[in-house]
């Protein structure tokens, strides 16, 4: 399955806060073998995220935001999503009720009109709960195209991908990415590279040098079927192996 990742947040843009969020669900995507092909960021303007939403269903099948989903008006994800598919919001009472109890405990007694939208997801699809914060996500499809929009702030973001979203995405891929990695001290980058030529030419697992300061990492990836793990895991630790006969001093990076 083809990703995307898309960013809301004009913060993000101008540099006032670092997009973590983009790595996280990069490694975590990666883990459950998702090829993850593009990162987007967009500020909070509804024109051009709906434009993003275009680029991206037009080059993969799987779309994730963040941010965007609380109840001021720059706040605007949820709504340029369901104008994209051509369907309603639909309001979860539960985060409805729960939102308003927030707000009077912080003294805004007046019920603001944000609270709707914020307890809101797209009609049609899978609530994902978020435990931490007051916005819930959700998981849609439709014509094979599949988005999950999850709130900006990390900590939310983090737990529901983690505890809802995951789990949801697996049914949809079979496929799993090993990995391992070794660290070589003592050997420069361009050394390293004589020596082991033959696998860094390899596709299914790869084999690629990344160059540190004072050592040489050489990670061994394979991507394959998740039933077949084992048998993935024989591929990987046998390049690995090679590579310690190569190199008797290389240690697994933990
Ligand atoms: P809220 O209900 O808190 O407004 P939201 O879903 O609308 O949440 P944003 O307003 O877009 O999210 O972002 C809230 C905060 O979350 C930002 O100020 C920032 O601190 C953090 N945040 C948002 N996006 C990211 C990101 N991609 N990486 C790291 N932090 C982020």
């Amino acid at each position: 399955m083809k990703a995307e990742i898309i960013c809301v947040g004009t913060e993000l843009l101008v540099g006032d806060i670092v997009n973590t969020n983009s790595q996280y669900i990069s490694k975590k995507f990666t883990d459950i073998g998702i090829d993850l092909y593009y990162q987007t960021t967009v500020g909070d303007n509804f024109e051009r995220l709906k434009e993003c939403l275009k680029i991206a269903f037009n080059r993969v099948d799987l779309v994730i935001t963040t941010g965007g989903l609380g109840p001021t008006i720059d706040d605007i994800t949820k709504e340029v999503v369901a104008n994209y598919f051509n369907v309603d919001l639909e309001m979860i009472q539960k985060y409805y009720d729960l939102i308003i109890k927030k707000y009077n405990e912080r003294g805004f007694f007046e019920v603001a009109s944000g609270a709707e939208k914020e307890a809101s997801i797209l009609k049609g699809s899978v609530l994902l709960e978020n435990e931490v914060g007051l916005a819930p996500g959700c998981f849609f499809e439709k014509n094979e195209k599949k988005i999950i929009i999850l709130p900006g702030p990390p900590k939310e973001m983090t737990a529901m991908l983690d505890d809802y979203a995951l789990p949801l995405l697996k049914k949809y891929s079979d496929s799993i990415l090993l990995m391992k990695t070794l660290e070589i001290k003592g050997v420069p980058e361009g050394k390293i590279d004589d020596r082991l030529k033959d696998y860094f030419q390899m596709t299914n697992p790869t084999v690629a040098p990344y160059a540190k300061e004072k050592c040489v990492h050489v990670r061994v990836a394979v991507k394959g079927n998740r039933q077949k793990e084992d048998v993935l895991w024989g591929k990987v630790n046998k390049i690995i192996n090679d590579i310690k006969d190569i190199y008797p001093q290389a240690t697994e990076v933990k």
